[in-house]
């Protein structure tokens, strides 16, 4: 590709995540969760991938996860409770609030990120939407604001594919964040900002032979990973929990 061709597709991406989303009600709609990785974020943490994208970033590594359908439905209070208890008991310091994107569903998604707060235990958010449109948002909207007040760590921005990040964990693309909101990990951010640090990739082989990929790296890597795999699994698939 071009250099020419690479800035206007950075130009063109800068529109991804510009638009507020509309509130979300009813039940929160979710496709994954796992009690511990170390992959997603500082140390030890639960992880949950909602269902449900707006943002759209050519490149992503979930599009299974953009449609607003499939997943499971689950009422947010009850599932915080579960949710808490099965990070605890895998040993789990935190959660990380994934997907998918988190604010889509800020509504239903506060009150988990308030009860793992509530149990000592710390939160980080992704968004494809950047922390100055969520905070402008925020003004009008308690529903981002109170995610965003139960957040002590959020990666921001869209993925900008033509910008890739090698240097920093977790984040795909240079323009994307790494904040701290609280001072739960305020010097790993310090230290991620001034040092780098390389990224994880986490491989599970279910007892079902299914093979589950989180965290982060190289389109080569991948590429080379997932040779043999065959055809992704987790399509959009509805279940009511
Ligand atoms: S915000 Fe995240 S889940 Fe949504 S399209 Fe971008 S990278 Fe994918």
């Amino acid at each position: 590709m071009s250099v020419h061709a690479q800035s206007r597709g950075v130009e063109a991406s800068t529109l991804l995540g510009t638009t507020c989303p509309p509130r979300a009600t009813g039940a929160l709609r979710w496709s994954r969760f796992l009690p511990a990785t170390e992959a997603e974020g500082p140390g030890r943490r639960a992880a949950v991938w909602v269902q449900g994208c707006r943002v759209h970033c050519p490149g992503c590594f979930n599009p299974q996860m953009w449609a607003p359908r499939g997943g499971t439905l689950t009422d947010a209070d009850e599932i915080s409770e579960r949710w808490v208890a099965a990070a605890r008991a895998a040993g789990s310091t935190g959660i990380t609030l994934l997907g998918g994107e988190p604010f889509d569903q800020a509504l239903l998604l506060a009150p988990v990120a308030a009860a793992f707060q509530a149990a000592g235990l710390s939160v980080m958010a992704f968004s494809g939407y950047t922390f100055e449109h969520l905070t402008r948002w925020a003004e009008g909207r308690d529903d981002i604001a109170a995610l965003l007040a139960s957040t002590d760590l959020l990666c921001d921005g869209p993925f900008l594919r033509a910008l890739p990040d090698t240097r920093r964990p977790w984040i795909g693309s240079t323009n994307q964040s790494i904040r701290a909101l609280t001072s739960a990990h305020a010097d790993e951010v310090r230290r991620v900002d001034a040092e780098g640090r390389g990224d994880t990739l986490e491989v599970r082989v279910g007892a079902d032979g299914i093979v589950h990929v989180n965290g982060w790296a190289s389109d080569a890597a991948l590429a080379a990973l997932f040779y043999d795999l065959g055809v992704r699994a987790d399509r959009p698939q509805e279940r009511v929990a």
